[in-house]
């Protein structure tokens, strides 16, 4: 069991070695950086895995999902261009990792899960920490309306197209951060609104994701 003081300590080493590697990455933007110096990702996994928390990989949490790799949740997040008091719109809640992060940047949450049981251990998790994300339990794939427009949104699955409900609720000068692609691998797409009928694509890296399941995603 790892708890009290030296727990305290020994995870505040392992995330501070952890934004190291993220730097060494290409990881630049520091506010990126700082929230993951201080989100307690061991939080976000099961107590079994806490001791791998800090390492730059994806792990397995429950419905059959995992928790972003730290490089991915970075490599989105700073794709996003988060400023402070910006309404960001995540699809995917999983653990709540990312939505904490974006909490812990001063961002206005926003985050739609489809598994129930994720929705609410996130909802606590969060809860437990102190940020306030407003949580949702229903297809992300069509947004979340009620809210938009949003200044970034981020899917956090892999789609097999990029769903145009999403473009629709990007602000002018909003970015949409997208793995698009099949579902053993996915390029990553950010898509800027630049103005209120123009958008730039742009294609990067290519990673995996979980499938993003709805119904402009996946059966
Ligand atoms: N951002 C999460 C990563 C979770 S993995 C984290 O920080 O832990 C991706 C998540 O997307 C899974 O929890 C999966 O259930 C969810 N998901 C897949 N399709 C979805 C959809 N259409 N709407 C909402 N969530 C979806």
């Amino acid at each position: 069991m790892t708890t009290g003081i030296g727990a305290h300590r020994k995870h505040i080493q392992r995330r501070n070695e952890l934004v190291e590697i993220l730097r060494s990455k290409g990881i630049r933007d520091e506010r990126v950086l700082a929230a993951i110096q201080s989100i307690p990702r061991h939080i976000f996994v099961d107590t079994a895995l806490e001791n791998r928390a800090y390492e730059d990989s994806a792990l397995p949490i429950t419905c059959g999902q995992t928790i972003s790799q730290p490089y991915t949740v970075a490599t989105q997040t700073e794709l996003m261009q988060v400023e402070k008091g910006d309404k960001i719109l995540e699809i995917g809640t999983g653990s709540g990792y990312q939505a904490a992060i974006l909490c812990h940047m001063g961002a206005d949450v926003y985050s739609v899960e489809r598994h129930e049981e994720l929705y609410h251990g996130a909802k606590k998790k969060l809860h437990e920490l102190g940020y306030r994300a407003n949580l949702k339990l229903g297809d992300g794939t069509l947004g979340w309306s009620a809210y938009a427009p949003y200044d970034g949104i981020v899917v956090t699955a892999g789609a097999p197209v990029v769903p145009d409900d999403l473009i629709k609720q990007l602000n002018v000068a909003g970015r949409l951060v997208v793995p698009v692609g099949s579902q053993k691998s996915q390029v990553m797409v950010r898509i800027i609104r630049v103005s209120e009928d123009s958008y730039r694509e742009e294609h990067l890296q290519h990673f995996k994701f979980v499938p993003l399941i709805g119904e402009k995603g996946w059966d």
